[in-house]
């Protein structure tokens, strides 16, 4: 069962003039993978292709659904918002976000009865001028400034990560990782029953030699209050401290025999 919820209906992924049909199978899978599925193809030069499909690799429906249109004022009429992916940074006059800003824009402005729009440009050419015109703003990919242009799959897939990911995070769900799983952080008393066992252990092996004990306590204090130590690591380093207690009352030293 799938609970995540779908920013799917209301964010359109729009292609313009893509050559290469195999990219157009790329991208279905893309954004399927991301929960989207609204794709629009602007005068495809070769579609529908085999190469689409077998790009797609199982992601057809969003192929089969997908609409096509001449041009694309036509693709976003009906758009609250419409923002256009370039692979070049600062030469245009639109605002320029980056892709989670972008992401976050769209979700914004998505709404039932509400479309929003994400348009990707030719491979070889990008969006022309008028085309970026029809755009509400730019979205860049900071990529290499020397080699900046991706594969047109795969800025399509940033994006949709973005998409995703603010999804997700809107809904409260974990984004992956281990951020979902976080043990609790140990308590200030769980600390402190582990600084007293650490006292007592180390005047068990004789650590301190005859020296005064604060000044190590307080050093060893700092580091283990740095880490940020959970419940089932303060667990851990107690087990270890016991072992080395038992050992120094089996060594018949000063161990605490309590
Ligand atoms: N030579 C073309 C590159 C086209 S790549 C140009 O200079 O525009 C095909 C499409 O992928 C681009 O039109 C854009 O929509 C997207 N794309 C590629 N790299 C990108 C980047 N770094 N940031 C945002 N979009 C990018």
């Amino acid at each position: 069962m799938n609970t995540v919820p779908q920013p799917a209906a209301d964010v359109r992924i729009v292609l313009v003039g893509t050559s290469h049909p195999g990219n157009i199978g790329s991208a279905a899978r893309a954004i399927r993978t991301m929960g989207l599925e609204r794709l629009v193809l602007v005068a495809p030069e070769r579609f529908p292709h085999p190469d689409a499909v077998a790009m797609a690799a199982g992601a057809d429906d969003v192929l089969a659904a997908a609409t096509i249109v001449g041009n694309l004022a036509e693709a976003v009429a009906d758009c609250a918002l419409v923002l256009g992916c370039t692979a070049r940074s600062r030469r245009i006059q639109l605002e320029e976000l980056s892709p989670r800003a972008g992401a976050a824009r769209l979700l914004d402005a998505a709404g039932p009865g509400a479309p929003v729009a994400l348009v990707f440009g030719r491979e070889r050419t990008g969006l022309e001028n008028h085309e970026l015109q029809l755009c509400h703003a730019a979205v860049h990919i900071p990529a290499n400034p020397d080699y900046s242009s991706l594969n047109l799959a795969a800025a399509v897939q940033v994006l949709a990560y973005e998409l995703r990911v603010a999804t997700l995070e809107r809904a409260g769900l974990p984004t992956g990782g281990s951020d979902g799983h976080r043990e609790a952080p140990a308590s200030h008393a769980q600390l402190e029953g582990f600084f007293d066992q650490l006292g007592d252990t180390l005047e068990a092996i004789d650590f301190h030699k005859g020296r005064a004990p604060e000044s190590a306590l307080r050093k060893l204090r700092r580091i283990f209050l740095r880490c940020g130590l959970d419940e089932r690591e303060v667990r851990l380093l107690r087990g270890v401290l016991a072992d080395a207690q038992r050992m120094a009352r089996l060594a018949g030293g000063h161990g605490d025999t309590r």
